[in-house]
């Protein structure tokens, strides 16, 4: 009876020696494992960001290379709740307003979980592709990835800009006049959205190339282009749509107030007088109900013709 007692003890022993061996080598293994997972997230080139929706819990170090200014996370809590407080408010890119986190509830529960983001980091721009997954539902744990894609949106706007810049004088060209005027038409079809068209056209150009020469033609355009940008409201659209004739899509202007916006820059034009003086005509008009993209520009041309049969340097409304 002894014997039996005294093996099963042994057996116990035996069993919750290995048992605790196991657990020991188990523990040993999620432990390695761990560190694996660590280093490889610590390694990625993409910013790995694991947050509740209060603050950030904690970054891989690939987000101190772009978060450069802070020593540490406690460092970085300090002073923001989360990174999309470097977010920039742009169309086209995901802008969700300061200090709230609802955002990411929202993108990690839409279908595509991931979204572009533009960030300024001590005045440097960055883009990112930013995804966004739930990882703990009761204590609302998110993980955020973000890839930078910096060099291909730079490259994307660059060949934007050129498709729709004119080349001489770098404002907008005839394909952003006809893009830009097609989207007010077709918002002042839908909703109540009043805008002008003015066309402009430089006086007797052609006088200037035959005795200056051509070469100080294209000066006057790069000048007065500048000249007549540096006087328009941001809002404004500039475009050269052909050799010296201009247009202005002026939005939220009625044809009075269009009238006397362009008076005042019909007037500075004929005072500016740099590398030689120059006038121009303009004929305004303003978005009417039926007007098409051709219709509401030959308004246009038709006032700016009899500013030109009245004598030019005038401004008429048509
Ligand atoms: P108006 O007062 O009736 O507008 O007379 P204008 O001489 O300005 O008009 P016209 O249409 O007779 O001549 C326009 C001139 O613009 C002719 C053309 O050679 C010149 N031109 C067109 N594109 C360019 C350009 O890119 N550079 C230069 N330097 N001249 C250009
Ligand atoms: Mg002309
Ligand atoms: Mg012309």
């Amino acid at each position: 009876m002894n014997d039996i007692l005294e093996s099963s003890n042994v057996i116990c022993v035996i069993l919750v020696v290995c048992s605790g061996l196991i657990a020991y080598l188990l523990s040993r293994k999620s432990l390695q494992q761990k560190t694996y997972y660590k280093k490889i997230i610590d390694n990625s080139a993409n910013i790995v960001v694991i947050h509740d929706l209060k603050c950030i819990v904690t970054a891989n170090k690939t987000f101190f290379h772009y978060f450069t200014n802070y020593k540490n996370l406690d460092d970085f809590r300090r002073k923001h709740i989360c990174i999309s407080d470097f977010f920039e408010v742009v169309d086209g890119y995901l802008s969700p307003p300061k200090g709230q986190l609802t955002w990411l509830e929202a993108l990690s529960h839409s279908r595509e979980k991931k979204d572009k983001v533009k960030v300024k980091i001590n005045d440097e721009v960055f883009y990112f592709l930013i995804s966004a997954s739930l990882l703990d539902v009761k204590k609302n744990i998110y993980a955020m990835i973000l890839s930078d894609i910096t060099e291909q949106e730079s490259t994307k706007h660059e060949l934007v800009s050129l498709s729709i810049k004119d080349k001489l004088t770098n404002i907008g060209n005839r394909k952003y006049y006809d893009d830009i005027l097609q989207e007010h038409i077709t918002l002042a079809q839908r909703y109540p959205h009043e805008f002008s068209l003015v066309l402009l056209d430089i006086d007797f150009f052609k006088k200037i190339n035959d005795s200056l020469g051509h070469d100080v033609g294209d000066q006057v355009l790069r000048e007065y282009t500048k000249f007549i940008g540096y006087h328009l409201r941001e809002v404004d659209i500039f475009c050269r749509v052909g050799g010296e004739e201009f247009v202005l899509i002026l939005p939220h202007t009625t044809k009075d107030k269009a009238y006397i916006l362009t008076q005042k820059l019909r007037m500075l034009i004929e005072n500016h007088k740099k590398i030689t003086p120059i006038t121009m005509s303009f004929g305004v008009v303003q978005y009417e109900k039926g007007d098409d993209a051709q219709i509401i520009f030959k308004r246009a041309d038709k006032a700016l013709y009899r500013a030109k049969d009245s004598g030019r340097n005038k401004v008429i409304i048509g």
